[in-house]
């Protein structure tokens, strides 16, 4: 048995009151442990744990093969009575290449779609080399013939600037190499943060741009991975719809997907697999194993040249201001000391703050520093010539966002401040739509169409409207 402190993962995953309760019995993973605990006593082998899993259980492999978390603080002794590291490995084959079949890149920077919890061991393991996926998801094997490339491995909530003109850059080079398609493989927190910010620095892009995730690891029964993969890889191989764009479950169902516009889609939903929408618009098109069926004409076509346009520069100096009844001016006037660039507010209705905030719009303008107003209805127009308070606060200098959603506002903000800080330019750039991030009017059925829930709702309708 090599010596305890030699095993270089043995905490994996362990932090907080878990990994402190390993320490002190001097046990770690894949320690074949006998417990007492003030819920009786048990033995099995210590698994890793998930990084993003709770620090107050540590996991144990049962003879049964059952895993059992065992809460922490009831442990009261704990005996290594033996070692036995496990491998795993999802079978890997060799991804077919088929000549004819169009050429997919798939890029991870990780999320739960690139990690998969392994049942037998509790490890979490990447499934991410063509041959590792193709073990999994051989369906992917009909559109396309894969490449995969590592760019990163976080959760999206780690993701910022960097990642963001990495990945400009890395989609750069896979156009330039003459590639059909290209998916991402995202986390799905941030995904609709860096799909908008990938809409303003690859532009005109000849090939679609796929942004994927899962909400569910493969691991799981209910798991979305591998059908968003398919139906992801299915769109940058086959479509004609050359946008950066969100593939993720439509309806709850595994019936169809949803291609969403990059800088009108949100992550509406903590857990449902049916969790991105597009905002105030319909979305692009539904997607199945065998098709993709746009619901609009106004998107940008596939083209055969290799022309793109990358401008991936970021100023970080942007922020978001949420607005709530009583918010004081030293909220605003913090981020003009701390020398924020921009600041884009959330607003109540139309776009309103409370009159207490006045003075510091007025000291934010005399920084130099660009406001924008956008709506925490998310649906909707900014309108502020409407009432008193939207007028005064233009006269602030806060300029009306149209309708950008307020993370869209904020992605295109930073994009723009890259490149100037005249305020007559910014103001022109970030009401200039460049990737339809600014609708002129909301479709109709935009707001009444629950999307994911078509058919069922056609359904719906014509019951209650006939
Ligand atoms: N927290 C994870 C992430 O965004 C969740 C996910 O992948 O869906 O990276």
């Amino acid at each position: 048995m090599s010596a305890f402190a030699d095993r270089p993962d043995r905490f994996k995953g362990y932090r907080g009151a878990a990994l402190e309760v390993l320490e002190r019995f001097q046990v770690g993973v894949w320690s074949q442990v006998r417990v007492v605990s003030t819920r009786g006593r048990f033995e099995g082998l210590i698994l890793p744990r998930q990084e993003s899993a709770d620090a107050s259980h540590v996991v144990l492999k049962m003879i049964t093969g059952y895993n059992v978390g065992v809460e922490v603080s009831g442990i009261t002794e704990m005996v290594e009575v033996g070692y036995r590291e496990a491998h795993y490995k999802i079978p890997e084959q060799d991804f077919p290449y088929a000549e004819g079949k169009p050429n997919v890149t798939l890029l991870g920077t990780g999320g739960t779609i690139a990690s998969r919890l392994d049942y037998r061991t509790g490890a979490v393991i990447p499934a991410f080399s063509p041959g590792e996926l193709y073990g999994s998801v051989p369906e992917l094997a009909d559109t396309c013939n894969l490449t995969t490339k590592k760019l990163y491995g976080v959760f999206s909530e780690n993701i910022g600037p960097d990642h963001w003109i990495g990945l400009a850059k890395a989609i750069g080079e896979e156009i330039e190499r003459g590639v059909d398609g290209i998916v991402i493989g995202h986390g799905t927190d941030t995904m609709a943060h860096t799909a908008a910010v990938l809409s303003f620095m690859v532009q005109d892009s000849p090939v679609p741009i796929v942004l994927v995730g899962s909400q569910r690891s493969s691991d799981r029964p209910s798991s979305d991975a591998a059908l968003n993969l398919i139906h992801a890889t299915k769109t940058a191989g086959t479509s004609d719809m050359a946008e950066v764009m969100v593939c993720m479950f439509g309806p709850t169902s595994d019936q169809y997907g949803l291609l969403h516009r990059g800088t009108r889609v949100r992550k509406m939903h903590s857990s449902y697999r049916s969790t991105f929408r597009t905002v105030s618009d319909i979305p692009l098109a539904m997607v199945d194993r065998h098709l993709v069926t746009p619901l609009r004409e106004d998107y940008k076509r596939r083209r055969t040249d290799k022309n793109v346009t990358i401008d991936a520069v970021f100023d970080d100096r942007v922020s978001i201001v949420y607005y709530y009844p009583s918010m004081k001016p030293d909220v605003i006037d913090s981020l003009i000391q701390a020398g924020y660039r921009g600041i884009v507010i959330a607003g109540t209705g139309l776009g309103h703050v409370n009159k207490g905030l006045y003075p510091a719009l007025q000291r934010a303008k005399e920084a130099g520093v660009h406001v924008f107003m956008t709506v925490q209805t998310l649906w909707g127009h900014v309108q502020m010539n409407v009432y008193e308070t939207g007028r005064d606060m233009q006269a602030l200098g806060v300029i009306p966002g149209a309708n950008l959603l307020p993370e869209v506002a904020f992605a295109k903000l930073g994009w723009v401040l890259a490149h100037t800080d005249d305020p007559d330019e910014v103001r022109r750039m970030m009401l200039t739509p460049i990737a339809g991030e600014i609708t002129e009017r909301e479709p109709f059925d935009g707001y009444m169409i629950l999307q994911g829930g078509l058919p069922e709702v056609e359904e719906f309708n014509l019951k209650h409207m006939f």
